[in-house]
């Protein structure tokens, strides 16, 4: 039986009473998919996630009005919370008093205030968590990854989003704040792989949160992420954990009773995944407040029922559930869906082929598809 090497020697991070890091059991957590702003529906599903055995519950905060639920959902759950920031960074002072933790993209942080440096907006996010005992996240994300890196590093994602995140530790360094951890996050195991332990080699005293985004429907969302998982903990890489998968909200707590299960049998050496995926892949977000139609996680089933025929075909195929993301989390894969109110969006490669209905769309995914293999053929 293989026993997992020792963790690596990473400091301590503290985000309100779960220590991250320096030895601590790795933590487990997730994400509320619900309407941060629906404050019964996010406070229940954060209890649901926190029964489940979630360390952490992070919540999106996208507009004044998110950040203000934050209070009563503080007042209403006892897990410790987090916040996902993306490109709302300005809303860091509104929401640090009520949290414990606070994610933010790097990729993200040139939106708005273009005049203003990133070293300026990371400072400032510093000084806010700092003032609030907030634990920090760079959380970097293939689909994101900063303009200037996508441009340093041509064809090699993972050094970009290595070098980025070297790039904030840095940064945060300078500024004399030591209170953060970092996440390097793709929808394929094997970057996730490469991009952590590259990362790891650099600065083994950064805890790392290990994820893979996108990691989609049951069963390959699991099969994904711990193909990933079983690498990197083995290694002794990793502080914290979070399992996403596409789930409908009834069955997020699966992410976490999964979480710890991969934790588990990592630890009693049993690995039970094989490091290679080949064949049909379908990514899919595990959805966020940012869903603006519930029928993401049904579409994506169908998607997955429509294209099992073509289950020998390396073809890639990303369904997102969200306006926000979407388009940039959709760009590596041979056909891209991403969910509207009423319409999904379709592209082919990076050429947008229009909106469809959510029935309709599902027709032209199965011609796309059908050409897609005609012509490699
Ligand atoms: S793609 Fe959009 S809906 Fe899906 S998890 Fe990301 S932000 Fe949330």
């Amino acid at each position: 039986m293989t026993q997992p090497a020792p963790r690596n020697p990473t400091r301590t991070v503290r985000a309100g009473p779960v220590r991250i890091g320096g030895g601590a059991p790795i933590a487990v957590q997730s994400m509320c998919a619900t309407h941060t702003q629906d404050v019964d529906a996010t406070a229940e599903q954060a209890r649901g996630l926190a029964a489940a055995g979630a360390d952490l519950v992070r919540v999106a905060v996208d507009s004044a009005r998110d950040a203000a639920a934050l209070r009563e959902l503080r007042e209403r759950v006892d897990v410790a919370l987090v916040v996902d920031l993306q490109e709302h960074y300005r809303l860091a002072s509104e929401v640090a008093p009520w949290v414990d933790k606070l994610r933010y993209n790097p990729g993200h942080l040139h939106h708005h205030e273009r005049k203003r440096t990133i070293e300026d907006k990371v400072a400032g996010l510093a000084a806010i968590a700092g003032e609030h005992q907030c634990a920090l996240r760079v959380g970097v994300n293939c689909g994101s990854v900063a303009p200037e890196y996508d441009s340093r590093f041509p064809g090699d994602s993972v050094g970009a989003m290595v070098a980025c995140a070297l790039d904030h530790c840095e940064l945060l360094d300078r500024i004399g704040f030591s209170d953060f951890v970092v996440s390097l996050k793709d929808s394929d195991p094997a970057k996730v792989i490469d991009a952590n332990k590259r990362f790891a080699l650099e600065r083994p005293d950064v805890p790392l949160h290990l994820g893979v985004t996108e990691a989609g429907l049951l069963p390959d969302g699991e099969i994904k992420t711990r193909i990933a998982f079983e690498q990197l903990l083995a290694q002794g890489i990793g502080d914290t954990i979070r399992v996403s998968l596409t789930l409908p909200n009834d069955r997020k707590h699966e992410e976490v009773e999964i979480g710890h299960r991969i934790l588990e049998d990592v630890q009693h050496g049993r690995f039970r995944s094989v490091p290679e995926l080949s064949g049909l892949n379908i990514i899919s977000c595990p959805s966020c407040s940012r869903v603006e139609n519930e029928a993401f996680v049904d579409l994506a089933q169908k998607v997955r029922d429509l294209t099992r025929y073509a289950s020998e075909h390396d073809v890639t195929i990303a369904v997102m559930g969200c306006r926000v993301n979407g388009p940039g989390e959709t760009d590596d894969a041979d056909l891209g869906l991403w969910c509207g109110p009423r319409h999904v969006n379709l592209k082919r490669g990076t050429e947008k082929l229009g909106a469809f209905g959510y029935e309709e769309v599902l027709d032209r995914v199965r011609t796309e598809l059908d050409a897609l293999i005609q012509r490699r053929s």
